[in-house]
């Protein structure tokens, strides 16, 4: 009697400790990063009407996600080169402040991942304090909006990408590694190709990171779209479509830019399963 090669194949990967297909599929886990603060002048600028001339303070977030077929960062933040300034730096002509306390270089290498291990780089969108690490990952594939890209490369602030970045231009909705569990979701508006992600942990359950699709709970709630922004309809369609994520599928919104917000998470070395 002979028995099947493939249950002989099977045996021997689960003797040599090799059998990890079905216990660890999908997301496994996702590591907050501290990827900066910006300091804006006048909350009405993002609140149309509330707190004039007062300023306010954001989080900025970047998420490492790993899955058992690599490694995907969300978002990159305000760049590196920042943390070299104590007192920040001042961008769009003095209305915002970026400062780093620390990089997202360092919270890489404290995780024990390397650049060159990053499979998939996206990007919500190409605003600096979105893309301004973008060029530390010059072999990972960058997955953005055609109409982002397009858009960010026609404008006068071009996003410093390498040359040779390997760039995948999406149109819409993309499954980044085939299995439903972390899911780009096209939300245009706030510039042309803005997109935010949907991912699925083991125990935490689905999120939704939503870029800067909005940019505080406060406004999240009124539906309030900021006046630098450049589709207001899309904007509004985009934060409908987002609500009927969270209510069919019972995902919660993780809203960037919230400092509050962001207070109540768990930062890297912790991790969300
Ligand atoms: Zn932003």
């Amino acid at each position: 009697m002979t028995r099947p090669l493939a249950t002989l194949a099977v045996a021997a990967a689960v003797l040599t400790g090799l059998w990890i297909g079905s216990a660890a599929a999908g997301v496994e886990k996702l590591y907050v990063l501290d990827c900066g603060q910006n300091i804006g002048k006048d909350q009405s600028r993002w609140s149309p009407g509330v707190n004039e001339g007062k300023p306010i303070e954001f989080s900025n977030n970047c998420y490492l996600i790993r899955h058992d077929r690599g490694w995907l960062l969300w978002d990159t933040g305000v760049p590196d080169a920042v943390a070299a300034s104590p007192d920040g730096v001042v961008v769009a002509n003095g209305a915002i402040t970026y400062r780093r306390a620390k990089t997202l270089a360092a919270q890489l290498e404290q995780l024990g991942v390397k650049p060159a291990d990053v499979t998939f780089l996206a990007v919500s969108h190409t605003h600096g304090d979105h893309v301004g690490n973008v060029a530390l990952f010059p072999s990972s594939t960058l997955l953005i909006q055609g109409a982002e890209y397009e858009w960010a490369m026609a404008g006068p602030n071009k996003p410093a990408f390498a040359a040779t970045q390997p760039v995948r231009k999406l149109a819409g909705d993309h499954d980044v590694f085939g299995d439903g569990t972390a899911t780009i979701i096209s939300t245009p508006g706030h510039t042309p190709g803005h997109q935010s992600l949907l991912v699925q942990l083991p125990k935490s359950g689905l999120l939704v990171l939503s870029g800067d699709a909005v940019h505080f709970e406060d406004n999240w709630v009124h539906k309030r779209v900021p006046q630098m922004n450049v589709n207001r309809d899309q904007t509004l369609a985009s934060l409908q479509r987002i609500a009927a994520l969270l209510q069919e599928r019972r995902a919660q919104l993780w809203i960037n830019h919230d400092k509050a917000q962001s207070g109540t998470l768990r930062y890297a070395p912790a991790y969300y399963e």
